[in-house]
């Protein structure tokens, strides 16, 4: 009995993760939506679901989510009640989304709301959003708790995934939908995003290049291996469903690694990868960025059996490993951000 998945956003570094996970586990159909927005190089998208090219098992609905027409053409074919919705597609990166607002809040919001409408309609057996630590804000408490009450995000971005989250408690609650909010923090690993941080470390150190530290480098990020991320996210989708009558299962998770790093020990791992100094770049604080991350994940521990275990050193290894072997498709990307 086919399983299927509907995957937003699966051409990208995290979907594209979750795609390998689900189709070697080998009982899934999987439909990918992603318009490969430009925000960096089709290529690497492409070589991201590279391997699954001629699996019959896969379908690929390149187009944009804001789009009613695809996403008929995503979910044709598919049984809903037998469907997970996974929804990853957004505009991603903290700092572009200062000058970007409405165009945030257009494909995070609007774009979730669209992927709301059709999973209600046709009654998908569950929703999963991917948000992120960022609705935090600069929470002075940590490490932070789902149940924090008083969230005050501090860029478009973070507003605008905190505005999905609330939407989807929304019709969890009117409509009767199963749905699972997760909240990432900083996730790295092979694929991952030439704006974030470490690829843009390795990629500037291995030119020579130098790389611009915000701050005194005394920031922190909970660094979260993409294959524990995943882990998560397969946990989350298979998670039995506690209802209240006439509503909707809804829950919230963080999934993190709960070991933060701080942006110095960060940079000095990185040049032990790379065997070279970095030439740093010190400018100031950037409007936006928060001082630390810091996730508990007892709530996915204790509910979803989540146990992240892959350690920085061997995480950023395996980057290093498919960076190598995936140099000439990467053109200088300048557009940086420690958080996603
Ligand atoms: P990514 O940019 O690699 O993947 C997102 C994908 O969505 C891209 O392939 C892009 O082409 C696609 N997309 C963008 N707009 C679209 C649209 N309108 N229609 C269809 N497709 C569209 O980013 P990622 O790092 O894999 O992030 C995935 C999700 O996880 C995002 O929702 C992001 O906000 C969230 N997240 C990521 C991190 C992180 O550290 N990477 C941290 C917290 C949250």
């Amino acid at each position: 009995m086919p399983k299927y998945a509907i995957i937003t956003g699966g051409a990208g570094f995290i979907g594209s993760h979750l795609v390998d996970r689900l189709l070697d586990e080998g009982d899934w159909q999987v439909v990918v939506i992603d318009n490969f927005h430009p925000g960096y190089p089709r290529a690497i998208k492409e070589s991201n679901l590279a391997r699954h090219r001629d699996d019959p098992r896969l379908r690929l609905v390149e187009g944009d989510i804001l789009d009613d027409a695809t996403l008929d053409t995503a979910f044709y074919g598919v049984d809903p009640r037998k469907a997970v919705v996974v929804h990853l597609a957004a505009l991603v990166g903290v700092r572009p989304s200062m000058a970007m607002a409405r165009e945030y809040h257009r494909v995070n919001v609007t774009g979730t709301l669209h992927l709301l409408e059709q999973a209600r309609a046709r009654q998908a057996a569950h929703f999963v959003l991917a948000s992120s630590s960022s609705v935090y804000g600069k929470e002075p408490a940590v490490p932070w708790r789902e149940d924090m009450e008083r969230l005050e995000p501090v860029s478009p971005y973070a507003a605008t995934k905190l505005a999905a989250e609330e939407f989807t408690r929304v019709y969890a609650r009117l409509h009767g939908l199963d749905a699972t909010v997760l909240r990432f923090f900083t996730v790295f690993g092979p694929r991952q995003r030439p704006d974030l941080a470490i690829h843009a470390f390795f990629r500037k150190i291995g030119r020579a290049e130098p790389i611009q530290q915000f701050g005194a480098g005394l920031t922190s990020r909970d660094y979260t291996y993409v294959a524990d991320i995943v882990d998560g996210v397969r946990r989350a989708m298979d998670r039995p469903m506690v209802r209240k009558p006439g509503q909707g299962s809804f829950e919230i998770f963080n999934l993190g690694h709960s070991e933060p790093i701080v942006l110095k020990d960060l940079i000095a791992a990185i040049e032990r990868e790379c065997g070279q100094q970095a030439v740093v770049e010190v400018l100031p604080d950037q409007p936006g960025d928060v001082p630390h991350t810091y996730a508990d994940v007892e709530k996915a521990r204790k509910q979803l059996g989540y146990e992240p275990s892959t350690s920085l050193g061997a995480g950023l290894r395996a980057f290093v490993d498919w960076f190598r072997e995936h140099e000439e498709i990467f053109q200088p990307v300048e557009r940086d951000t420690p958080t996603g």
